[in-house]
């Protein structure tokens, strides 16, 4: 009973996809799901030819049509295919043609309705279901074109002819081709039920993935990638908010700027790759013995920058010369024999209404000062 009826697979789905496919790749998939799309569509006037078949066998109609319905709804099918299958399609946004596709089939439908009013029922049913799959993939624009095509159709079938539109029922050959037009319909309108709700899950499952990729690609762009902390660009945000933040609240706000010491010694005396895991622990360490509040990026290099919101300076300095002692104790030998890792570090606290620059720059003469005074050291400002 469904015939010509346009179903329309999740769209928006192969649009996304698109952007990451080639063009070439995105053209043969969506010409496939017409395909599909198409041979459905032609299994529905198929079966729209049986029933009127049953029609014509009880005698309701001509047996010619049944096989003019068929024909002619085969060849339109043939119509769209040769013009799918020659790229045509690909060079509209609606590339199921939606529109065209439904005035045609709304078309032919009401004609039929015209030719064979005594078996109308068929028809009319059928026109439900190609509204009901147009409008899934149609925008209010188009849903809006074609349901003025079909009002007009409507009416001049209703009001411009004076035929008798009927639903046979008058023998047990007609009850039975009747009962299949509306079985076949409910079947249609629950189909359609089905695959919009399955089209809405897919697409909230692709919104999911996209969200969680996003989120991803968001972390990315923030982390340096050998270590794992913020990157210059991120630490440097972070310090800007949290030396604003803990202004307004009226917290004090201390960094301590960490070099490793003789880095370039490691790499010359233990390897470029052994050097990159010095960098990897080191970070890991930080990580693991700073509070969840703090904030530890990559400077530059084998430089580290730590951000302590609400840390007054000699907690700052304190916890400063935990993290030295815990990274000058770890047992580096099993990188390599003989590997030993220090940091230097220079510690400032925010004053008045000083720069981001300004800290930074305290924090950075307290850095040169603890490796002028021998390195493996903490010095303050
Ligand atoms: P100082 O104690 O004075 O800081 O001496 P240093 O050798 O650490 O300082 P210097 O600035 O001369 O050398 C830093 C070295 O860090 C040189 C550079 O090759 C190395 N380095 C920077 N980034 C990386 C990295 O991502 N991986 C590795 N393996 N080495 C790096
Ligand atoms: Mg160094
Ligand atoms: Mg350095």
């Amino acid at each position: 009973m469904d015939t010509a009826v346009p179903s329309y697979p999740s769209p928006e789905v192969a649009e996304a996809e698109g952007s990451r496919a080639p063009a070439q790749e995105l053209h043969v998939r969506r010409a496939g799901r017409r395909r599909q799309i198409l041979a459905m569509i032609a299994g529905c006037y198929l079966i729209d030819a049986v029933i009127l078949f049953i029609y014509a066998q009880a005698g309701t109609v001509p047996p010619t049509i049944a096989p003019a319905y068929a024909a002619i709804g085969i060849l339109t099918v043939a119509l769209w295919t040769a013009l799918s299958e020659s790229g045509f399609n690909d060079r509209f946004r609606d590339h199921y043609l939606v529109v065209p596709q439904s005035i045609i089939s709304m078309m032919m439908t009401v004609a039929f309705c015209y030719i064979a009013p005594k078996v109308s029922i068929v028809f009319l049913c059928t026109l439900y279901l190609v509204v009901g799959f147009s409008s899934l993939r149609a925008t209010p624009r188009q849903t809006a074109i074609c349901w003025t095509f079909l009002a007009l159709g409507l009416a001049a079938l209703f009001l411009l002819t004076d035929k008798p539109l009927g639903m046979p029922t008058g023998n047990g050959l007609e009850r039975l081709a009747t009962l299949l037009v509306f079985l076949l319909t409910l079947a249609g309108c629950m189909f359609l039920g089905i695959f919009s709700s399955a089209l809405r899950e897919t697409l909230y499952q692709r919104g999911q993935k996209l969200k969680e990729a996003y989120r991803r690609i968001e972390e990315l762009a923030e982390l340096d990638e050998l270590t794992g902390a913020l990157n210059r660009r991120s630490i440097m945000h972070v310090l800007d908010k949290e030396m604003a933040r803990c202004r307004q609240i009226g917290k004090p706000c201390s960094i301590v700027l960490l070099d490793l010491d003789l880095f370039k010694r490691i790499n010359d005396t233990h390897g470029h790759p052994t050097g990159d895991e010095v960098l990897r622990t080191f970070a890991i360490t930080m990580f693991a013995n700073i509070r969840s509040s703090d904030h530890f990026g990559r400077y530059g290099g084998e430089e580290f920058l730590l951000v302590l919101p609400g840390a007054p300076a000699d907690p700052a300095l304190r916890l400063a010369e935990r993290l030295r002692q815990i990274i000058a104790d770890l047992d580096w030998s099993a990188f390599s024999a003989g590997l030993q890792v220090t940091f230097s570090a220079g510690v400032a606290t925010l004053r008045g209404d000083e720069t981001a620059d300004s800290l930074l720059a305290r924090a950075d003469h307290a850095l040169y000062a603890a490796k002028a005074n021998g390195r493996n050291r903490i010095t303050g400002t």
